[in-house]
Formats: structure tokens, sequence, C-alpha cells
């Protein structure tokens, strides 16, 4: 089941001159900054009641948030919806057609388990499944 918006991706350049925003100016609570080796990105996220907007800062400049700015400049890059069981909700969207970017759910940022939709299959808008371990 589809829980609630878990994040708001948005790409940028630099995390350190977007948080000015997001967190000086827009005053959101910081929670945590990591590298996601696989993906070529950095992350930072900053809390906004049950959801946060995550900034993706490429560090890989062959990776796709690299590609995606490159492309379309600095800007909204995926939703991401959190579910209570990913492996249940990917079984859900294949078996109505719409295809996933991995064949098994990613480790993402903060322990979670993520998915990506394809966005040819969902209207340009790409979609994050998200699933958080218990505990994290
Ligand atoms: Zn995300």
């Amino acid at each position: 089941m589809i829980e609630q918006i878990d994040h708001i991706g948005i790409a940028v350049h630099s995390i350190e001159e977007s948080a000015t925003l997001y967190r000086d100016i827009l005053g959101l609570q910081p929670a945590g900054t990591e590298i996601i080796e696989d993906q070529g990105v950095k992350v930072a996220f900053f809390e906004i009641g049950e959801a946060m907007i995550e900034l993706l800062e490429p560090v890989d400049p062959e990776g796709p948030v690299a590609r995606f700015l490159e492309k379309n400049g600095e800007g909204i890059h995926h939703l991401a919806l959190r579910c209570d069981d990913i492996d249940q909700e990917r079984d859900n969207v294949e078996s109505k057609g719409i295809r996933l970017l991995s064949d098994e759910p990613l480790d993402g940022a903060h322990g979670k388990l993520i998915s990506f939709m394809h966005p040819k299959d969902t209207g340009k808008v790409l979609l994050e499944l998200t699933q958080r371990r218990s505990g994290a």
C-alpha cells in the first residue's frame, strides 16, 4: 500500500549552495547527508512534517543525476512514494505494465529500500517507491 509522499528529489549543482534556501531561508531541519555510490550522487535531506526534500548533487559526471542536470538544469527530479511493502508494490505496478529500473529493490539513503519506475510508463514523472526498514 502507498502510504504518503516520502520525499521530493531535486537535482542541484551544489548542495551547499542550495542549502542556503532550504535550511537558512526556509528554516527546514537538515536530516542527514550521504553519498550513494551506486547512483553517483550525494544527497541531503530536509524535513517538512512527515515528508522531506532530498537535494541530489552529482559526484559522478557520467551518472544519471549529472545527465539530468546537463539536459534540464536544476529542478524536480523525482517524486518518492512511501509504501509499507516494496516487493508487493513492485509486483502490483509490474502486473499493470509499468516497468521498473532495477530487478530488485536498491539500497537508498537512510537505509531505505527503493525502486524507480520507468518514466516512459508514468507520464515522464520519475516515481520512486520507497520502504523504510524497521527502525530506520
Ligand atoms: Zn529519492
